[in-house]
C-alpha cells in the first residue's frame, strides 16, 4: 500500500505521517529531508546556488538513508538536526527546482519504497512519484497556523528563528514550491483535501485512518 501526503511546509505532514505509519505499520519516507540533504551538502561544499551542474553532481553522489527512528544520514553521518537549520531551510528551495535534482530524488524515493508499504510525504508524491498511490491526501493549513506550529517545533529542536522569520521563509517556500516547472506543489481532483487549520493532530490522523479504512 502506498499513501501519499502532499502539502505546503508546516502543514503537519511529518507528524501526521508518523502517527499513521505507526498505526498501520507502514514505513514513513520524508522526501523533504532528502532535498534538505542536497541543500546541506551544497552549503558544506561551499557551492554557489547558481552552480547547477555541481548541485546535480552532489544530488547524484550523496548517499541518503533513514533509520527506523526517522534519523537522517548523509553519507553515513547523522544530520537529522542539521537539515532543519535556518540556512538549510532557505537554501533548499533553490536546489529543489532543478529538474535533474528532482529526477534523481524521485528515482531514489521509488527505490526506497520498493516492496514496502509506505506513507510518503512531500510536494509531488501523488502527482509525480506515485501517481497510482492507493490514497492521496493534500494537507493544508493557514500560513499563520503553519508558522506557529513550526515555531513550536523549532523551539523543541533549538532552532533559533523568530515567528516573523519562519513566516517569511514558509511564504517564500510556498511560492517557490508551487511555481516551479517540474514537480510543483499542486492540488488535484484525486487528492483528499484536508484543511487542518482548526484541527488537532489527533483529528487529522483519525480522519486519514477513516478514509483509508473506508476505502480499503
Ligand atoms: O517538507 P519540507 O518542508 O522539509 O521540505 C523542504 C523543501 O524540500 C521544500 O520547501 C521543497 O522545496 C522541497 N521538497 C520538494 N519536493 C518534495 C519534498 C520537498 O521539492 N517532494
Amino acid at each position: 500500500m502506498i499513501i501519499a501526503i502532499d502539502g505546503p511546509a508546516g502543514s503537519g505532514k511529518g507528524t501526521v505521517a508518523e502517527f499513521v505509519a505507526e498505526k498501520l505499520g507502514l514505513t514513513r519516507i520524508d522526501t523533504g529531508a532528502m532535498y534538505r540533504c542536497v541543500a546541506l551538502e551544497t552549503l558544506r561544499e561551499g557551492v554557489s546556488i547558481d552552480n547547477k551542474k555541481k548541485i546535480i553532481e552532489i544530488a547524484k553522489a550523496i548517499e541518503i538513508r533513514f533509520d527506523e527512528k526517522q534519523n537522517v544520514y548523509l553519507n553515513g553521518e547523522n544530520v537529522t538536526k542539521e537539515i532543519r537549520s535556518a540556512e538549510v531551510s532557505s537554501t533548499v528551495s533553490s536546489v529543489s527546482p532543478i529538474p535533474e535534482v528532482r529526477e534523481e530524488m524521485v528515482k531514489q524515493q521509488r527505490a526506497l519504497a520498493k516492496g514496502l508499504n509506505v506513507i510518503m510525504e512531500g510536494r509531488d508524491i501523488g502527482t509525480v512519484v506515485f501517481p497510482n498511490a492507493d490514497f492521496k491526501f493534500y494537507l493544508d493549513a493557514s500560513l499563520d497556523e503553519r508558522a506557529r506550529r513550526r515555531l513550536l517545533q523549532n523551539s523543541e529542536n533549538n532552532v533559533g528563528m523568530s515567528f516573523e522569520d519562519i513566516r517569511k521563509n514558509l511564504e517564500k517556500r510556498d511560492y517557490d514550491d508551487s511555481h516551479r516547472e517540474v514537480g510543483a506543489l499542486i492540488r488535484c481532483d484525486d487528492q483528499i483535501y484536508i484543511d487542518s487549520t482548526n484541527m488537532t493532530i489527533e483529528e487529522v490522523v483519525e480522519y486519514i485512518l477513516q478514509k483509508v479504512g473506508v476505502r480499503k
